[in-house]
């Protein structure tokens, strides 16, 4: 049987040096770690997710400024916001929640924000940083399970890792943060022909789809790793993950649950990548005045 990796636990221990290192940062810089999320229209979901990293953020001791703005908000209006963020030096994260309406440019908008201040990794700085190992900020999600590998000191460099799910936001940073730990990555996606081929010659398997079931034993190497980063709601209101966890569990050597896996990790790192940010902040040469 497979060892469950708790997520929820490696979480908790983290939120609470989390803690340690705010009040720390603050006896010794007089700084307090600030995150600025931007919240537009009335997305429910939406307001939710908000709310779980304000109340996250307010449990280590970073501030919060939670700003939301009406759905007829203008692409203009949105980046004169982040702009004047960008230069609030007790802002250290900034962050927009997605989705945003449709007539509003979303790279626009994400390219607005300082990459020094991208805690959530979507810049195209960050981005390009991933490809050549410079990036400032990882994106939380694929940083989250970098640290629960990390956290059960399973090997990455030369393992066979197979990503099965491409998106700009989890798939495709997931592949390139452990090519850049020396793995050999496939990335499969929708048009994939025969996934299994693929799954099969994983030594580490993230998973992150968002199609409940599809992972079954037959798609997993015997001893592989499973992660699972799917969260489906099922009809019965049951959220599950893309992997058959009862089947899986039987052959892999560790494994994800959902809930309780990677989902509590995502807020996490997004925690750790504001205390880095105002960490960093306060490393930075004072500027230097001109002369009169
Ligand atoms: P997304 O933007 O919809 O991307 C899904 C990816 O999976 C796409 O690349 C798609 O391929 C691929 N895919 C879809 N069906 C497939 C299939 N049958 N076989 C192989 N690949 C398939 O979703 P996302 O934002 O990356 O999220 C993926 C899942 O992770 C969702 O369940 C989401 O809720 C969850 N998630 C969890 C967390 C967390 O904190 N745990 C964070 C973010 C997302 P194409 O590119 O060809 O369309």
């Amino acid at each position: 049987m497979a060892k469950v990796i708790d997520g929820a636990a490696l979480a908790s221990s983290l939120r609470q040096e989390y803690a340690q290192r705010v009040s720390a940062l603050t006896r010794r810089a007089g700084i307090r770690p600030g995150l600025a999320v931007i919240l537009v229209g009335e997305d429910a979901a939406s307001a939710v997710y908000v709310r779980n990293k304000v109340r996250a953020c307010e449990a280590v001791g970073i501030r919060s400024v939670r700003l939301t703005r009406e759905t007829s908000i203008s692409t203009g209006e949105l980046v004169a916001l982040i702009e004047s963020l960008n230069s609030d030096p007790e802002i250290h994260g900034i962050l927009v929640q997605l989705p945003l309406p449709k007539h509003v440019d979303m790279t626009a908008v994400l390219e607005a924000i300082s990459p020094e201040k991208d805690v959530d990794g979507f810049h195209l700085y960050n981005v390009g940083g991933l490809v050549v190992g410079k990036t400032v900020f990882s994106p939380c999600t694929p940083y989250g399970v970098c640290k629960l590998l990390e956290s059960e000191h399973i090997p990455v460099e030369g393992q066979n890792v197979v990503v099965v799910g491409a998106s700009n936001i989890v798939g495709k940073p997931m592949a390139l943060m452990l090519m850049a730990k020396d793995a050999t990555v496939a990335i499969c996606h929708a048009k994939t022909r025969d996934l299994a081929q693929f799954t099969i010659l994983a030594d580490i398997l993230v998973v992150a789809a968002g199609v409940p079931g599809l992972i079954v034993p037959q798609m997993v190497k015997t001893g592989a790793v499973v992660i699972d980063v799917g969260i489906n709601r099922l009809s019965d209101g049951r959220i599950v993950g893309d992997v058959d966890f009862e089947g899986v569990s039987k052959k892999a050597s560790y494994i994800t649950p959902v809930p309780g896996g990677v989902g509590p990790m995502t807020v996490t790192m997004l925690l750790e990548n504001t205390i880095a940010s105002a960490e960093r902040h306060t490393r930075q040469p004072a500027p230097v005045s001109e002369p009169a």
